[in-house]
């Protein structure tokens, strides 16, 4: 046992707490700090004795939440308090009425969304997917309480080195799934990066340390280009008198490591490495025009690419991000993006909108365009909450989560009124953003005068005039070319209604026939229908014999064959990882609790996942699937955040047997310079040095450019990672990499 040093404890307590009355200090108003020590010691006292995983007094948790919302996103004195206060009805005898009474009804709302957040990844789908929606209700309620949960999160991620691995993996996919797009959306940018980083840092360490290392290995030769590219701009907006800064800021690890995998380049050709800032102090009436001379400075020494200006000054983004933005050709033939902005646009940009618009002094600014966002997911959540069936429920997260991402296009109405919509909106999008049934009705717009498609993606700036028709009715093509949550979900309950119609039909239908061939309408007899096609609900069902897929033919088929057992059964057993974990204790005793790979096989049906091909010596964990058993992934699957994050209920921890003659499908991409004999080269050390088994090869030359995709089987990552090292030996070849 480690002895505790409770003085030293108390001091560092006191220490932390110190550092937040001084962070808050300008902004405090009378009786301000008193609350807040009062919440303080609320919550020393509450956790008193609780420590975190990492052994560290419970307090300092909140303690460094409540830091992170004053210093990192600029919230005031109640977000304080209720940030100290954030986990103490969680996790003590503390209830709601209590903070109710020691602290007035806004704090203990914003508590009370707090804990309800709590739960949001934690049981099965639909409980969760009910918790997502209160967790966006309460953004509606007041967006203090996403804040905070946000500060939470950062925290809890800054910290996730003392959780086990599988706790590791769950909240990095988490934190990677919905908070870092909500950060995004929120305009947090700090927050979002940092957050993104945590993730790679956590999902792929090996990734994150190389990249980490290039970026600090290539630092010298990039502020000596930086320093290069600034001095004589520097010059000129000091002999005109500005107050400014310029900065050279690396793109974040993550954003690199997302060019790398997006474009397949190896970090040294990711060009745009970073971007230079020039912050520049301006009074509030000449901001505008003060950025823009600022630009015609920069261009006066550097030529800009007119493709790429972007002026977030005239019309902010709907985060509330203001820059003007420009590429340049800088002295070595390289574009370089230039960001001009100022002090104030500048915070804005790293630390939120959201914190300056409403709980800071400034309460009276216009509608704003976050203000419109909160708006819409306001409608969003009251389109959804009629319909709770867990499929819903999923989509709806899905459909929310791809419009947190989104940029925007500006279009206006044939009266001048403009409409903000997300990149790659239709035509079909901006007629449901009118209404319901001008979206339902519509057979394509008039755009500029000009006759367009339903499918036509808006373009910034376009007029547009929707054309409808009374015989029109939605379809199911139209989802794919339809981009907000609020077409989409309209389209979908249309052809759900339009299904409903079918399966009415069909259950008539189905009872007639049923009938016929004398089998029972009882509840048993519909069971067995069910497993004989396949389907998992009576719904579906119905649907399909209304439709006609389900014939008379194939009812008198399930007649005959009515006693053959049904195989699924044995898979069936094992819905989640709580039924998994009983049935190994059950036959390998308590100790163990996850999947070993190359024995179990008697016990449970797995395979390994084809998305991913995992490979002996890659990190994997299971996942129970519905009908087909557990599937196992690399936790570098593209699909493994998605699993882990929306599904944590049904993953299994996983691990390889040390023994293992079974060989793995892997997948190996080959660059290099085309030359003669390069092919029969590849092969020889595949198939004679190696003595490993190919199963496809594939080749494309483009213009002296090599590209080869080569399946093989292999032992394990060593065995891989062996060859590749033999196979980028070969001359010509630059570039070897895993593919899934
Ligand atoms: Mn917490």
């Amino acid at each position: 046992m480690i002895a505790i040093d409770e003085e030293a404890e108390k001091k560092e307590i006191l220490r932390h707490y110190r550092k937040l009355l001084r962070s808050s200090k300008p902004f405090l108003q009378a009786g301000d700090a008193k609350l807040i020590k009062k919440a303080f010691n609320t919550s020393n006292d509450a956790h008193k004795n609780m420590r975190r995983r990492s052994g560290e007094p419970y307090i300092l948790h909140p303690l460094a939440v409540a830091q992170i919302c004053v210093e990192e996103i600029g919230l005031g004195t109640t977000s304080i308090v209720s940030a100290l206060l954030h986990d103490v009805v969680e996790d003590t005898d503390w209830e709601i009425e209590d903070i109710n009474k020691e602290f007035g009804p806004k704090v203990a709302l914003i508590i009370d969304g707090l804990t309800k957040i709590a739960g949001v990844f934690e049981y099965g789908s639909s409980q969760q997917a009910e918790n997502f929606r209160k967790m966006l209700f309460t953004i509606s309620e007041d967006l203090r309480v996403i804040l905070i949960k946000l500060a939470d999160r950062l925290h809890n991620m800054r910290t996730l080195q003392s959780m086990p691995r599988n706790k590791q993996l769950k909240i990095a996919s988490e934190t990677i799934y919905i908070y870092a797009p909500l950060a995004h959306r929120l305009g947090l940018y700090a927050i979002k990066s940092e957050l993104e980083d945590l993730y790679l840092k956590y999902s792929n360490r090996e990734m994150y340390d190389s990249i980490m290392n290039k970026i600090s290995t290539t630092k010298a030769i990039r502020t000596r280009f930086i320093n290069k590219f600034a001095k004589p701009i520097e010059d000129a907006l000091h002999s005109s008198g500005y107050n400014f800064k310029i900065k050279g800021r690396p793109k974040s690890v993550f954003s690199i490591w997302n060019k790398m995998r997006k474009q397949d380049i190896p970090f040294e050709k990711v060009y745009d490495l970073f971007a230079i800032r020039i912050i520049v102090d301006a009074e509030p009436e000449s901001e505008k025009a003060v950025c823009w001379q600022v630009y015609s400075i920069v261009t006066d020494f550097f030529k800009p690419n007119p493709d790429r200006l972007r002026d977030w000054i005239s019309t902010p983004k709907a985060n509330g991000y203001e820059s003007l933005h420009t590429t340049v050709m800088g002295h070595s033939g390289q574009w370089v993006e230039v960001q001009i902005r100022t002090t104030r646009m500048d915070e804005i940009a790293e630390k939120g909108y959201a914190a300056h618009w409403k709980y800071k002094d400034n309460i009276n600014k216009e509608e704003s365009s976050l203000e419109q966002w909160i708006a819409k997911v306001r409608d969003m959540i009251e389109q959804k909450t009629s319909d709770t069936s867990d499929a819903t429920a999923l989509e709806f997260i899905d459909d929310f989560r791809s419009n947190l991402f989104a940029e925007e296009v500006y279009v206006f109405t044939p009266n001048g009124d403009l409409k903000i919509l997300p990149q790659g909106a239709s035509t079909l999008d901006f007629a449901f953003e009118i209404h319901t049934e001008i979206g339902s009705a519509c057979i394509g717009a008039k755009v500029n005068q000009k006759l367009v498609p339903l499918n036509y993606k808006l373009k910034n700036g376009d007029q547009i005039e929707i054309l409808t028709s009374s015989k029109q009715k939605p379809n199911k093509d139209w989802l794919g070319f339809v981009v907000t949550s609020k077409a989409r979900s309209k389209i979908k309950d249309q052809l759900k209604t339009a299904k409903r119609d079918v399966a009415e039909d069909g259950k008539e239908i189905l009872l007639r026939r049923m009938k016929n061939l004398k089998i029972h309408p009882t509840n048993e007899n519909y069971h067995k229908l069910r497993q004989f096609f396949g389907l998992e609900n009576q719904f579906d069902l119905y649907f399909k014999v209304g439709r006609g897929l389900i014939s008379q033919n194939d009812l008198k088929r399930y007649n005959e064959n009515k006693n053959t057992t049904n195989k699924a059964k044995r898979a069936a057993k094992i819905s989640d990882a709580k039924t998994f974990e009983k049935e190994i204790k059950k036959v390998k005793g308590n100790e163990r609790d996850m999947l070993l790979i190359g024995e179990d096989m008697d016990l449970v049906d797995y395979t390994l996942a084809k998305c991913c091909n995992p490979i002996p010596g890659d990190d994997v964990f299971g996942f129970v699937t519905v009908n087909e058993g557990i599937k196992v992934h690399r936790t570098a699957c593209p699909n493994a955040t998605e699993l882990m994050s929306s599904h944590g209920h049904r993953v299994v921890k996983a691990k390889w047997t040390s023994q293992h003659e079974i060989a793995f499908l892997a997948g190996l991409m080959i660059q290099g310079t085309d030359r003669v004999g390069m092919i029969s080269d590849i092969s020889k050390v595949i198939s004679q040095d190696l003595k490993v088994n190919m199963r496809s090869m594939s080749i494309d030359t483009d213009e002296g450019i090599f590209h080869g995709k080569i399946r093989l089987f292999v032992n394990d990552t060593l065995h891989l990672e062996k060859l590749i090292t033999k196979i980028e030996a070969i001359s010509g070849v630059e570039q070897v990499n895993r593919f899934d």
